[in-house]
C-alpha cells in the first residue's frame, strides 16, 4: 500500500488539507475503525451479562478482540487488562506492586521518561522507595551499562520507554529483558509502550518484560482504551482494585467475610480488574486498529517512516539555527524528530507551523 493508499482510508485526509506530523499525541483514525465503533453503538447489548443474542453478539466480538489484540503483542488472552491509556495501565501497574514496596526500594526509569512513567511511581515513594535514574549513551539511547551499575540488592522495579517520545530513539528493551531475567529474575521489569505499538513488531515475550502499557489512541484506535500486558508468572500479585459486577465468581454475605476472600482462579476471571460493563465498542474499534496495521505492514511502516524522518532531517539540517535533538538519521522505530530553532520560542514555532496547517506537537507531553 503506497502512502496516497494508505491516506485514503482516513476520512480526515480525505478532507482536510493538512500536514498531520502529530501521530507521537494521537494519530488520525482509519474509517474501519470509526465504523466499527459506530456499529456497536447501534446495535448493542452487555457482554457476559445477558443471555440474548444482543448481548451474546458483544461477547463474541469481545472476546475476539481481547485475543487479536493481544496476539498482536505476541500474549496470551488471559494476559491483558484493558484500561484507558498507558497513564492509567502504569498506574493500575503501580497499585499491583505496592503492597510488594518496603522502604529504601529503589526503582530504576531513565532520564528520558514522559510524565506517565515517571509519576505514578510518587505512590512509591511515599512509602519509602527511591527513584534512581540512568542516563543515556552517546547515541541517547538507554545506557544498559549505566543500568547494570545502578542495579542493586533493593532494586525492585526498572521501568523504560521502548520507544522514546521526546528522543524518538528505540531503547534494548529485550537485551535489558534478557539481562534482568537471568540475574535478577526478582526484579519487576515496566515497558512504556505508548510510542512503540504503532510503528514496529512488539513481543512481549522475547522482551520478557513483566508489564507492558499502551494507549489506542496512539495506534489508530479510539481514545479512552489502552492495554496492561502482565506476564503469567504475575497472577500472584493481581487482586480486584476495581472490586464490582463481574469480578467475581460467586458472592455470599457472610457476616465479617472479606468478599475478595472469594476471588477464585483468576486466569479464567480477567474482569477482576476491568470491574464493570467493558468499553466495548471501543475495545473492538482498538481490534479493527490492529488489523489496520497489520494490513499495511510493519515492514512498509518502517520504509515510510525512514524516508519521511530521512527528508525532515535533510530539510531541517539545511536551516540556519535548528538544532536538533536524539538520533540525527533514521533508524527503526524513529518515527519523531525533536528540534529547536534558535531565538525562536517553541511555542511560536509552533504558531507558525500552524499557519501553514502544519500540526505538530509543541506543549508538554
Ligand atoms: N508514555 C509515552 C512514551 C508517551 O509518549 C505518552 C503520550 N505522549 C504516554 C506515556 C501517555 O499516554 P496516554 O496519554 O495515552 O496515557
Amino acid at each position: 500500500m503506497n502512502q496516497v493508499d494508505i491516506k485514503s482510508k482516513f476520512e480526515f485526509f480525505r478532507k482536510n488539507n493538512i500536514v498531520y506530523l502529530d501521530n507521537a499525541a494521537t494519530t488520525q483514525v482509519p474509517d474501519v475503525v470509526v465504523n466499527a465503533v459506530d456499529s456497536i453503538l447501534e446495535y448493542r447489548g452487555n457482554p457476559h451479562r445477558g443471555a440474548h443474542l444482543v448481548a451474546e453478539k458483544d461477547e463474541k466480538l469481545l472476546d475476539e478482540s481481547r485475543k487479536n489484540i493481544t496476539s498482536f503483542i505476541n500474549a496470551d488472552a488471559s494476559e491483558l487488562v484493558f484500561t484507558n491509556n498507558t497513564t492509567d495501565s502504569i498506574n493500575l501497574a503501580v497499585d499491583l506492586i505496592l503492597p510488594k514496596i518496603r522502604e529504601g526500594d529503589e526503582i530504576i526509569i531513565p532520564i528520558s521518561e514522559h510524565h506517565s512513567n515517571m509519576l505514578p511511581f510518587d505512590k512509591l515513594i511515599k512509602v519509602g522507595a527511591k527513584i534512581k535514574t540512568i542516563g543515556l549513551n552517546k547515541d541517547f539511547i538507554v545506557d544498559i551499562s549505566n543500568l547494570k551499575k545502578k542495579i542493586t540488592k533493593k532494586t525492585k522495579i526498572v521501568s523504560i520507554g521502548h520507544i522514546s517520545n521526546v528522543l524518538g530513539t528505540l531503547n534494548p528493551v529485550e537485551e535489558i529483558g534478557n539481562y534482568l531475567k537471568k540475574n535478577f529474575p526478582e526484579i519487576i521489569y515496566l515497558v512504556d509502550g505508548a510510542q512503540a505499538v504503532a510503528h514496529i513488531p512488539v513481543d512481549v515475550k522475547k522482551i520478557k518484560c513483566d508489564f507492558y502499557a499502551f494507549s489506542g489512541h496512539k495506534m489508530y484506535g479510539p481514545c479512552g482504551v489502552g492495554g496492561l500486558y502482565f506476564s503469567k508468572e504475575l497472577f500472584s500479585l493481581l487482586k480486584p482494585l476495581r472490586a464490582g459486577g463481574g469480578t467475581v465468581k460467586s458472592v455470599s454475605l457472610v457476616d465479617n467475610k472479606s468478599y475478595s476472600d472469594l476471588i477464585i482462579d483468576f486466569e479464567k476471571n480477567l474482569s477482576i480488574l476491568e470491574g464493570g460493563t467493558p468499553n466495548t465498542s471501543n475495545i473492538v474499534g482498538l481490534s479493527k486498529a490492529v488489523n489496520f496495521i497489520r494490513s499495511v505492514g510493519f515492514d512498509e511502516i518502517e520504509k515510510h517512516e525512514k524516508g519521511l524522518v530521512s527528508k525532515l532531517l535533510g530539510g531541517l539540517e539545511k536551516i540556519k539555527g535548528i538544532k536538533i535533538y536524539g538520533a540525527s538519521k533514521a533508524e527503526k522505530g524513529k518515527s519523531l524528530v525533536s528540534f529547536s530553532v534558535e531565538d525562536i520560542p517553541t511555542a511560536e514555532v509552533g504558531e507558525q507551523l500552524d499557519k501553514r496547517k502544519i500540526c505538530r506537537i509543541y506543549k508538554k507531553i
